[in-house]
């Protein structure tokens, strides 16, 4: 099952890749391993 990248500051997909990505939404280009980093994956957050 392929996961689909998303952006860590706007959750919007991420193109190119695999070694940076780019988000089309905000221009933000994020490197995979930064991204590995950065992501948290969605979990509701108990305010
Ligand atoms: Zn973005």
């Amino acid at each position: 099952m392929k996961t689909v990248n998303r952006c860590p500051q706007c959750r919007h997909e991420l193109d190119e890749g695999p070694i940076m990505y780019r988000c089309a939404h905000c221009c933000r280009a994020v490197y995979a391993a930064d991204l590995e980093n950065e992501f948290v994956p969605a979990e509701p957050v108990a305010a």
